[in-house]
């Protein structure tokens, strides 16, 4: 039977999609899911792939919380002070070109 972190994965593999898509799908709390993926997204780096994510972004202002790194939603915007943050969104992709077997030419 898969661990709760391999079916991350499996969802996060498959298309990209936000912390509260996650936690319907586990049956799980959302703030549950932030723990977990930020596990995952140590160990993908070992397997040459990579956390893609989409990042928070202000519904008021669109300020988009570009260098974030932490995963959990942030509070409020720091641009203009207000709390209507659209959730970030987060996907698996495996990188190109490292830790792929070497060609034969
Ligand atoms: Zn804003």
């Amino acid at each position: 039977m898969p661990t709760l972190r391999e079916k991350i994965r499996t969802l996060l593999e498959e298309y990209a999609q936000d912390a509260r898509a996650l936690s319907r799908a586990l049956g799980i709390r959302e703030k549950e899911i932030y723990p977990h993926l930020e596990h995952i997204r140590l160990s993908l780096k070992v397997r040459g792939q990579q956390l893609r994510i989409t990042p928070y972004q202000c519904r008021l202002c669109g300020f988009e919380f570009k260098n974030r790194a932490k995963l959990h939603p942030p509070g409020r915007c720091p641009h203009c002070k207000q709390g209507s943050i659209e959730p970030a969104l987060f996907e698996i992709r495996t990188s190109r070109g490292r830790g792929a077997k070497a060609s034969s030419d």
